[in-house]
């Protein structure tokens, strides 16, 4: 399948092939960190297939399982677009928030459930709205 995505200001942006039966959630501590979301969605495209337009920045972390992954995002706003291996990489694991098709790519399996955050079981149960009305005010 044909993706494309960019980060929130415009100016990194990407297409990729990915095999949408492969889309994954990962809930460990890192991805909770580095997304700023409970638990992030991610797809692998091979790096042949994965091309990138402007210039963005990496940040090499130690991940859980023990190996360097540097982690790219955009330098002006911020937004976290993929992780690869520092050298020689050979694919592209692709955060699933700039991808503009992230909709369709529903996720086949989920791991580091260990460190899941225990609310997540409730989300369907909490109320809301679909749009901001609702949102709970600051207290004062
Ligand atoms: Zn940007
Ligand atoms: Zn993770």
């Amino acid at each position: 399948m044909h993706i494309d995505g960019a980060c929130h200001c415009g100016q990194i942006s990407f297409t990729a092939e990915i095999d949408p039966s492969r889309v994954m959630v990962c809930h460990c501590t890192d991805c909770q960190v580095l997304s700023g979301a409970p638990f992030r969605a991610v797809v692998a495209a091979p790096i042949g297939q994965f091309h990138l337009r402007g210039q963005p920045k990496s940040y090499v972390k130690v991940a859980q399982s023990g190996n360097r992954r540097a982690q790219v995002f955009c330098p002006e706003c911020g937004t976290p677009l993929y992780a690869t291996a520092p050298e020689n990489p050979t694919s592209v694991i692709i955060r699933l928030g700039c991808v503009t098709q992230r909709a369709q790519l529903k996720p086949a399996i989920q791991i580091w459930q260990h460190s899941a955050l225990p609310w997540l079981p409730e989300l369907p149960r909490i109320g809301g709205s679909p749009e901001q009305q609702g949102f709970l005010p600051a207290p004062t």
